[in-house]
């Protein structure tokens, strides 16, 4: 009888899929204790047991690595606390919320920037506090966004995804609905119809933006259960984190964002990686994350380019951190960078 493939939950589960080194044994013991654990099995299956540094491995297999914290790392990288006035809400900036109803995903990033929040033991927003946090974008007429994240909220039923979307239907102001998720590529088959249906809702305009770092995540799977939003007219774009040994070199970075283009999904985000506990070896410099920009500018389709982005810590919001190809010489008025480094200019306005 075949057994269905399970996520890999627990260190055995990893120990019976050759995932772990028995060298770092005791170190992951102290990784599992402090950091979830998930890897489905559509993630399993792309994993390169005879590479060991696989991409994919390097985004879900725990790492001793993980236990080594820097001093200007912190368990609230991005600052939700100073901006949620009540629980399942950041409200950050004025047109637009957090609205983050679960704290389980299907599987468990090792550089999530919500690692010290999420988990499988991490308790759900009750019903009161819904019922709150509904009340709260009902009272804000400046909320013309809600961003439904977590953890994921597409691990959450359609019956319970389809109660949520009909009340903020029902709130006139909110016109945008953006749901952010790694669901399709982790966990494709969750993306059922009901899921769709219940994501769409009359006179708003839904996004679904897909938490994606390598290509190979892209499966055909994958592929078909974003062709499902987009197809029932739900627009898809991309958030990926930049990752030391993913994704930080031009090819690797500009073969992720030329997949999801021909998925018709619109690269959107790539995030420096925030300052979460243990997670240094996986971030990268932001010198280095320019010079990957650059490169992505120079050889690939002006489609293919997303906007890096680092959130300041403390909570202080996204900022634009991307190359610069402009600067201003009094004399000649803009100098501006072309895609291959010569430099030119451009007369002042008269
Ligand atoms: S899916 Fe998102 S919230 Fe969940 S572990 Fe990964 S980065 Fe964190």
């Amino acid at each position: 009888m075949n057994v269905a493939p399970k996520t890999l939950r627990q260190l055995s589960d990893l120990d019976a899929a050759g995932l772990t080194d028995n060298e770092q044994r005791t170190a992951l013991e102290q990784v599992a204790a402090q950091y979830a654990i998930a890897i489905t099995p559509a993630m399993e299956s792309l994993i390169d047991r005879t590479d060991p540094n696989d991409p994919i491995a390097r985004q879900f297999v725990p790492s001793a690595a993980e236990l080594t914290t820097t001093p200007q790392e912190r368990a609230d990288p991005i600052g939700d606390d100073a901006h949620s006035p009540l629980p399942g809400i950041v409200h950050r900036y004025p047109d637009r919320v957090l609205l983050k109803l679960t704290h389980v995903c299907a599987v468990y990033c090792r550089f999530c920037f919500r690692r010290e929040m999420v988990g499988p033991g991490a308790e759900p927003l009750t019903a009161e506090q819904l019922d709150a946090a509904i009340e709260y974008i009902a009272s804000h007429p400046e909320i013309w966004e809600v961003i439904l994240t977590g953890g994921d909220p597409l691990v959450l039923s359609p019956r319970r995804i389809k109660d949520v979307m009909a009340r903020l239907a029902a709130i006139d102001h909110v016109k945008v609905v953006r749901v952010h998720t790694r669901v399709p590529v982790a966990e494709p088959s969750r993306t059922v119809p009901a899921l769709v249906k219940a994501l769409k809702i009359k006179r708003k305009a839904t996004y679904v933006v897909l938490h994606v770092n390598h290509a190979r995540e892209l499966t055909d799977a994958a592929r078909e259960a974003c062709d499902r939003f987009i197809d029932a007219g739900i627009p898809m774009l991309s958030q990926s984190v930049l990752l030391k040994g993913v994704n930080d070199d031009p090819q690797t970075l500009g073969a992720l964002m030329r997949a999801l283009v021909e998925c018709r999904i619109k690269p959107y985000y790539l995030h420096h990686g925030d300052l979460a506990p243990g997670t240094s070896h996986l971030r990268t410099s932001i010198e280095h994350g320019q010079a990957l920009m650059r490169a992505l500018r120079g050889r690939f389709s002006g489609l293919c380019q997303p906007e890096y982005v680092l959130d300041i810590p403390g909570g202080h919001g996204k900022s634009p951190i991307g190359p610069n190809y402009l600067s201003k010489n009094d004399s000649e008025g803009w100098r501006v960078e072309d895609f291959n480094g010569a430099s030119h200019c451009y007369p002042p306005k008269t």
